[in-house]
């Protein structure tokens, strides 16, 4: 690993010798690369990962007892913080009655409902257990109600790991997709065309040249995994259109979005913008689950009753609705309607993205930042000219940011406490139990990191 060299060698060596230092070098011994998600290695930053111990509220403990604000919430899940009380109780009331039975339970019936009332777009849900297993079968049932083969999705866009989605674009217009993965076959992603984030001229460019062959267009309509960029209003008003024309169902990943940046979700935002909006079929995961394994897939009754075992879609899953993982998730999202719960924790994140952009001013280092909810993003534009132009609209526009500053940025608050994600193309995540004094303390790390 380069983790001692340039700027990050300072960083770096104070973990030597730590209890993470040496649980990293044991964990490579027995899992590839000492971690079981690649982001978790901090390869993008440099430095070893730190092991986490416990985690309280909005805190995290790694093995050497040191203490983090915590702004990645497992990547999106903790929208309460961690060990909430109601949610502690619901999952140890749960694991009390059953692990697992295989066979349908109330609290799935109660989940579903649940689901379905704070997603007016969304008629029935099925789920699953991890935002990639959604994603994977939301496409396999476009694919299977349209008769088609194609699909679309949007560079910097991450829908987990299925096949067919570890693609990115080919060189020119309207090329399908290389994979980006070892060990995909390239005639599996042979209909995958991967076009660029907010590009309507060539959206529309797709949509001429195969547009009776399109099953889906597959989007995160705020891309966190490209760290914090929004699709426009006339491109995402313009994707609707061109959908419905061409007989396309248009999917909406709110893996990451979804009960985060609204209760109901990126698409209720949308509809405030664009009357009588909705994505034909949504992807939901991270908070739904509340830091358990449980996602899902939701649409029109009409389509989703081509699923197995009314119809000829096949989708299955031995841990699919576990009755803990329901019993997190619902007790989770009984907790993010209570009244004013948006509405504070938007404020929360609104002044830590503030906080961070004055800190940044204040140093003189040129910095852009967004947030919706409780998500939120800030970049380093490379030069006072990109600066100038805002916020990046694609995926090149955000790896063109300022990756060493980033990088020196991540790990100046980590010294000091603060725990970002560990890669400038991904977003952050605030919690409801982040307090002012927690946000005000973040900002003062900025300062000195930024300095
Ligand atoms: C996290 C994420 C996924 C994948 O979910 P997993 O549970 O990690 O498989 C899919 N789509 C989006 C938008 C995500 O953020």
């Amino acid at each position: 690993m380069a983790d001692s060299s340039g700027a990050l060698g300072a960083a770096a060596s104070q973990t030597k010798g730590s209890h993470s230092a040496r649980l990293f070098e044991r964990a490579q011994r027995s899992i590839p690369g000492g971690v079981n998600s690649p982001v978790r290695a901090f390869r993008a930053v440099g430095g070893i990962p730190r092991f986490i111990q416990r985690a309280d509220g909005p805190y995290l403990w790694d093995a050497d007892g040191k203490r983090y604000i915590d702004y990645i919430g497992s990547w999106g899940p903790m929208i309460l913080g961690h060990g909430h009380p109601a949610v502690l109780e619901a999952v140890l009331q749960a694991a009390r009655e059953g692990f697992s039975f295989g066979a349908p339970t109330e609290r799935e019936v109660e989940l579903a409902e649940e689901i379905l009332k704070l997603v007016p777009s969304a008629e029935q849900v099925r789920l699953v257990s991890s935002g990639t297993e959604a994603a994977m079968s939301a496409l396999r049932l476009a694919r299977g109600a349209t008769g088609r083969a194609k699909i679309v999705k949007f560079e910097g866009c991450y829908h987990g790991h299925a096949d067919a989605l570890l693609v990115k674009a080919g060189s020119g217009l309207a090329t399908f997709g290389h994979p980006t993965s070892a060990g995909v076959p390239a005639e599996v992603v042979q209909h995958t065309l991967v076009l660029t984030y907010n590009d309507v001229a060539q959206l529309e460019a797709a949509f001429v040249a195969h547009g009776a062959e399109i099953a889906c267009v597959m989007i995160e309509p705020i891309a966190g995994n490209m760290n914090f960029v929004r699709a426009s209003l006339p491109f995402m008003r313009r994707l609707r259109e061109l959908c419905t024309q061409h007989g396309a169902l248009l999917i909406f990943d709110e893996v990451m979005t979804g009960f985060r940046v609204a209760l109901g979700g990126a698409q209720s935002l949308y509809e405030k913008q664009i009357p009588g909006f909705k994505p034909d079929l949504s992807v939901f995961g991270k908070v739904i689950g509340g830091g358990m394994p449980l996602a899902a897939f939701a649409g029109p009754r009409a389509v989703m009753e081509l699923l197995a075992p009314l119809g000829p879609v096949y989708q299955a899953g031995t841990l699919s609705g576990n009755p803990v993982a329901t019993a997190c998730g619902l007790a989770t999202l009984r907790e993010i309607q209570k009244p004013g719960f948006f509405e504070a924790l938007s404020r929360s994140t609104r002044s830590l993205t503030d906080g961070l952009l004055n800190a940044a001013r204040e140093a003189g280092v040129p910095m852009v930042g967004d947030c919706e909810g409780g998500m939120f993003g800030f970049f380093f534009p490379k030069d006072a000219g990109s600066a100038q132009a805002g916020l990046p609209q694609n995926y090149a526009q955000v790896m063109a940011t300022d990756g060493d500053r980033f990088n020196r940025f991540f790990h100046g608050m980590l010294e000091r406490g603060v725990y970002l994600a560990p890669a400038l193309y991904e977003a952050g995540f605030v919690s409801a139990a982040h307090a002012p004094a927690d946000i005000e303390a973040t900002i003062a790390a900025a300062r000195a990191a930024l300095r």
